[in-house]
């Protein structure tokens, strides 16, 4: 296309004709490519950007056309879209003031590139009135659709800004705490808004503080000198704020809801345009803001129990349907619980209606602290609640209910009664109960049902399976508590608790010699018999009894290891196994100095096993944790690694010196060969970054070739020696195990 003024030829006389009136057009006139690229111009153009026509074709024109918050892109798809509305823009000059123009788009096709043709006039007073207008209805328009607020209002600013670009404009609201907070200042210095946001509302708060206070405009022409502006004035200078003035918006009852201001960057009064766009703005904002509280108020009627607060079934219905959608792509458990008050009605016959209300709400608060972010505790009408739980499997939801009877357990005073609710809860886990969000309700309320026939104040799972299994996690945590409070006892007294340590050795494979041994935790019940720690530990971290578990674990083992050395018996080091959550309270680091300190062992001879579980987390408390401990001297190391994270960044990120192949590796190693290349590789990754490899389950002689063949440091295994009480391994350490205190000098522990 040639329309390009600065590049049209002479040619036929419609062509001259057509040029002429380009060049002499009474607007400006700048075609652009879609990239924004100017291929043309004429010379209004030129005259209104202040720059020759030649130096401006090829460049990019948002550089210079500033489209009032509205970018190039946006205003090209629209154009060619049909939907390019006129709007207001500012065309930035060299050495002098940013010029404000109307801007009309026309787009231009004939077959080969299409064009974007801008034409676009200066205005003058009037025609800033009508900018004005329409700045209005462009608002208006936005609050129609229903846009946020906070987008509305910085449009507007942006508007005002175009329009009167010499300004910068904000907007804040009055909280329930008679506190401002900006919602919208664009081109405000942040670090401005940042000072002034959450200020109390108050008679000498700046201007804003001052309008809001006052109910009335508030002019500081010299915010340097103002006394308004005395303990503000500061952060506003600082960031060339140097006049202001602000206006109250006020709702449709006089009340206060914010403040519209201006700021100039030079001492000075207000402009008579100021004023006429300040008269504008403040009705939009209280339009905008009274609208966007409407429809608030709209939301929580449609989504919310006018009563207790809580989602109601519209909106409990719309999340399970998400959360379901989700964790079928994720795969993660979805639980619904049901709750019923028991005997509500009763009390609501017997004690009236006001009562019952009471109590639901009280019933609706206690409940509310027990849900973390994500669950959706809904109430679905009369004394029904159900909660829906993603990510919750079968295990948490029965431990959660406990906590849920316990919590509601507890008596309540109410129109000088003393009430105590009690419920009856129905579990249904999505995806074995149901896939839907009508099936999983309809098994919880089931459930419920069941709880309800079997005496009530109870849990019952849709599933019978799933009962036993929560009955037993119930049983068992009651009794894991019980039992480590007679261990903590029996450690004062000296006596035996139902814990015990069983000791592993894990052994270097060349030239063979004890590395150290591994504790591991033994719980006799006097029921159950020996529990395996795979299942106690993991009931242990979920219940917050594993901070004390393995507190009493690592002071025992570290005494164990004090008192063979002192007996003669060569063992040269410990590992210890500490859970993830255990690093969570961090005075881990001082316990472990107190005890070696305490035993007189050197923090060289202890190895504490972590799991990759804990390098995910980014706790700085955590990485603090381990970089103290390391600097103590204790070694870290990665237990059952290659199963859990699968970033290998934290190695180099945290002071790692061990790394422990898993066992489920180990296993085939010598029956599936895809296994060896595996080892292989993890044996390297530890050689290259400079630590110690440990292979776990080394059972038969082939693997512990294969390991020794790929240069495995260390193993452990059934192969070399079970875990065995602390008697029992100086006895295998004097008879069977002489081998691996027989290595030779220089490799070996001795003492
Ligand atoms: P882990 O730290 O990976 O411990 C190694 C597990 O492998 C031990 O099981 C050990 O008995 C077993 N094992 C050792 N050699 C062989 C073998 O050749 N073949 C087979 N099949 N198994 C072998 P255990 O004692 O049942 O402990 C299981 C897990 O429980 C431990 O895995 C550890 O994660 C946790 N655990 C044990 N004691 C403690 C403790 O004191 N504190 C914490 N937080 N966790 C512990
Ligand atoms: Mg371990
Ligand atoms: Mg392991």
């Amino acid at each position: 296309m040639d329309l390009a003024g600065a590049a049209l030829d002479d040619g036929l006389p419609s062509d001259r004709l057509l040029r002429v009136t380009v060049a002499q057009w009474s607007a400006a006139l700048v075609w652009a490519a879609a990239d924004g690229t100017i291929v043309g111009a004429n010379p209004w153009f030129a005259q209104l950007a202040a720059r020759p026509l030649e130096s401006l074709i090829g460049r990019p024109l948002p550089a210079l056309l500033d489209l009032g918050g509205r970018d190039w892109s946006a205003v090209w798809d629209g154009a060619h879209g049909g939907r390019a509305p006129p709007g207001i823009g500012t065309l930035c000059a060299p050495r002098s003031e940013p010029v404000p123009v109307d801007l009309h788009w026309q787009t231009l096709t004939d077959g080969s590139e299409p064009l974007l043709l801008c034409e676009m006039r200066s205005f003058d007073e009037r025609e800033r009135a009508e900018a004005v207008a329409r700045l209005q209805q462009d608002v208006l328009e936005l609050v129609a659709t229903g846009r946020s607020l906070r987008l509305v209002l910085d449009f507007l600013c942006r508007q005002v800004e175009t329009c009167a670009p010499e300004l910068a404009c904000s907007v804040m609201l009055r909280d329930d705490e008679n506190r401002m907070r900006v919602i919208a200042g664009p081109s405000l210095p942040a670090g401005y808004s940042a000072a002034i946001d959450g200020l109390e509302i108050g008679p000498g708060v700046g201007c804003c503080g001052s309008a809001m206070w006052r109910g009335e405009a508030v002019l500081a022409t010299d915010i340097a000198n103002d006394p308004l502006w005395a303990g503000y004035s500061d952060s506003a200078l600082m960031h060339g704020l140097a006049a202001c003035w602000s206006n109250p918006i006020k709702g449709r009852d006089a009340r206060v809801l914010g403040s519209f201001a201006l700021y100039y960057h030079e001492p000075r009064g207000i402009a008579p345009f100021h004023r006429r766009l300040v008269e504008a703005c403040v009705h939009l904002c209280a339009l905008a803001i009274e609208h966007d509280r409407a429809r608030a108020e709209i939301n929580r009627l449609a989504y919310f129990d006018t009563l207790t607060g809580l989602p109601n079934r519209q909106l409990l219905t719309d999340r399970a349907t998400a959360a379901l959608a989700l964790a079928g792509r994720t795969r993660q458990p979805v639980t619904l619980m049901f709750l019923d008050i028991d005997r509500f009605k009763t009390i609501n016959d017997s004690l009236g209606h006001a009562v019952g209300d009471e109590l639901l709400v009280e019933v609706a608060t206690r409940l509310k602290r027990l849900f973390i972010d994500g669950d959706t505790l809904a109430r679905l009408g009369g004394d029904e609640f159900v909660a829906l739980l993603p990510g919750c499997d079968a295990a948490h939801a029965s431990l959660l209910a406990e906590r849920i009877l316990a919590t509601l357990a507890v008596p309540a005073t109410i129109a000088d009664l003393t009430l105590t609710p009690t419920a009856s809860i129905g579990i249904a886990v999505h995806p074995d109960d149901g896939g839907d969000f009508d099936t999983l309700l309809r098994q919880a309320d089931a459930a419920m049902y069941r709880a309800k026939q079997a005496g009530r104040n109870r849990c019952h799972f849709f599933r019978r399976d799933m009962n036993e299994q929560a009955v037993r996690r119930l049983e068992m945590e009651a009794a894991l508590r019980e039992a480590l409070s007679r261990q903590e006892e029996a450690s004062r007294t000296g006596g035996d608790g139902p814990f015990e340590l069983h000791y592993q050795p894990q052994v270097r494979l060349k030239p063979p010699c004890l590395h150290r041994v591994e504790a591991l935790i033994r719980w006799t019940h006097p029921r159950w018999g020996m529990v395996s720690p795979v299942e106690f530990v993991p009931l242990a971290e979920e219940c917050g009894l594993i901070d004390r578990l393995d507190s009493w674990v690592l002071e025992t083992a570290v005494a164990q290891l004090a008192r063979w050395r002192a007996a003669g018996v060569p063992v040269p080091g410990m590992a210890v196994n500490v859970s993830a959550v255990r690093f969570a309270r961090g005075d881990l680091p001082d316990q472990v100095h107190a005890v070696l300190t305490a035993n007189g062992i050197p923090a060289t001879d202890l190895t504490l096993e972590i799991t990759e579980r804990l390098m995910m987390t980014e706790e700085v408390g955590v990485h603090d944790a381990l970089d103290a401990l390391h600097a103590l001297g204790v070694t870290l190391s990665i237990d059952d690694f290659g199963t859990g994270y699968s970033s290998l960044s934290y190695l180099k990120r945290f002071p790692v010196g061990e790394l422990k192949i898993d066992r489920s590796f180990v296993k085939e190693l010598d029956i599936d060969a895809a296994n060896r290349p595996l080892v292989r590789a993890m044996i390297q990754i530890g050689e290259s970054l400079g630590l110690t490899v440990v292979a776990e389950g080394v059972e038969r002689d082939t693997q512990h070739r294969m390991l020794e063949a790929e240069g495995c440091g260390i193993g452990q295994g059934y192969l070399f020696a079970r875990p065995m009480p602390a008697d029992a391994l100086a006895v295998w350490l004097a008879a069977e195990g002489k081998v691996w205190t027989d290595c030779g000098p220089g490799c070996c522990f001795s003492i």
